[in-house]
């Protein structure tokens, strides 16, 4: 497929120097960006897209996910967490199967392909159903496989090993999905349960993927099971290593920061969702960026968020932050934007194939439109597509140099069986 991009009004390529161009031509053929040019190459391309009055910019990068929550939006809101998880999601989770979570993945696919995210990071069950679907949408992922003590509501804790095994094998090579190890916490994870995930990622050399000190009662129930706070354990365990993602790390010290920085350990912000569940620990994200730690942006599941638009993570990063430390400066508009798109894909490793727009690099490129009250006038496009843009602004999404969805069309999922089937299989769940 070859694709020109023209008369784009403002590219943001988020490459080294953060160089806007203006008025500019992108060509796409096959999967990479093979020119940019302030005039339209003269060669004839399938597909023309006239971005006149839009951005383009990189794909955005969702560093923390459990895509098919989607089915839970809204169920559970304004509770207390523990009581959510017993009362509402943990028995719904016990229910699942592999339709709810392939209707559940889908919405949460065509979500983000509405709303300009083209990668992701996951963490959740029945894996290999979300990466069937995850192929068909289109989207470059991430896929974690869960591993807790208890099991989870696809495998016994005996199985889970060697399904595991299984999974990485048969991915491994895969293009845009890549699986990973996913142990869920060191709450939900004993030693064994830690070293045999560390194990698995080092034979199949992937990535691991956890939740880190989301919580307060996280960090006493860890204390007090092994002595240690989780970041601790996770050092303790080999874990806290360049191949980590933790997600959150709401919880943690100065002194973490540093360790974590040492390690070469990445995190995974999630705003909404902290903010949501009320979580009241702030991430040290001024003091990470200050030690050069790798980190992106996450929604979390739509069941605590209630969305995966990360458009609304952006903004939501930088006000959290400005608004804790009493200082407007924290955060600028470029950084939040650099964790969205090329600190996001540091942290996943493919840093010199995705997260911004120069030749040579896979075209995983989003447009958007700028044509609404809320995005006029264009002082400072930065500014407008972390404060002011809307995940619906989203005019064009492409991954892998393919059009995903271009002016309200999507090529990949189909719009309404997909919105047909969540809310069925949603209704299915949490009937009683
Ligand atoms: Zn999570």
């Amino acid at each position: 497929m070859s694709i020109l991009i023209k008369n784009a009004s403002i590219v943001l390529t988020q490459n080294s120097k953060r160089e806007k161009l203006k008025n500019s031509c992108i060509y796409i053929e096959d999967n990479l960006i093979s020119e940019i040019s302030e005039k339209p190459v003269s060669t004839e391309v399938e597909y023309v897209i006239d971005a006149r009055g839009m951005i383009v910019l990189p794909g955005l990068i969702n560093l923390h996910t459990h895509v098919p929550m989607t089915l839970l939006r809204g169920y559970g809101d304004d509770m207390i967490l523990e009581d959510w998880l017993n009362n509402r999601i943990w028995p719904v989770e016990a229910k699942l199967d592999k339709e709810s979570i392939s209707a559940g993945t889908k919405l949460g696919l065509l979500e983000m392909i509405r709303s300009g995210t083209t990668c992701f990071l996951d963490m959740y069950f029945f894996e290999d159903v979300i990466v069937e679907v995850t192929k068909e949408a289109g989207l470059r992922a991430f896929l974690g496989f869960s591993l807790l003590d208890f099991g989870t509501p696809e495998y016994r804790y005996e199985e889970l090993f060697p399904a595991c095994e299984n999974f990485l094998k048969k991915w491994k090579n895969s293009d845009l999905i890549k699986p990973v190890v996913a142990p869920h916490a060191t709450y939900t994870c004993s030693a064994e349960t830690l070293q045999k995930s560390l194990d698995l990622a080092e034979k199949f050399d992937v990535l691991l993927h956890t939740h880190c000190s989301e919580t307060r009662n996280e960090i006493y129930s860890v204390m007090e099971k092994t002595g240690l706070r989780p970041v601790d354990v996770l050092k303790k365990h080999g874990l806290l290593c360049e191949r980590t993602i933790l997600a959150h790390c709401g919880w943690i010290t100065k002194n973490e920061v540093s360790e974590i920085s040492r390690a070469g350990a990445k995190v995974a912000h999630c705003p909404v969702s902290n903010m949501k569940l009320a979580t009241g620990g702030f991430a040290p994200l001024p003091e990470m960026l200050k030690e050069n730690v790798a980190v992106g942006l996450g929604t979390d599941g739509a069941a605590s968020n209630n969305t995966l638009d990360m458009f609304e993570t952006m903004k939501f990063t930088a006000l959290l932050h400005k608004h804790h430390r009493w200082d407007p400066c924290v955060l600028p508009a470029q950084t939040v934007l650099d964790l969205a798109t090329i600190s996001g894909a540091r942290c996943l490793g493919i840093d010199d194939k995705i997260g911004s727009i120069e030749e040579g690099k896979t075209a995983d490129i989003i447009i958007v439109n700028l044509r609404k009250p809320w995005l006029t006038p264009v002082h400072d496009p930065v500014s407008l597509l972390v404060y002011s843009a809307r995940c619906s602004d989203v005019y064009a999404t492409i991954v892998d140099g393919k059009i995903l969805m271009l002016d309200n069309t999507f090529y990949t999922l189909d719009y309404n069986s997909t919105l047909r089937e969540a809310q069925m299989q949603a209704y299915n769940l949490t009937k009683s």
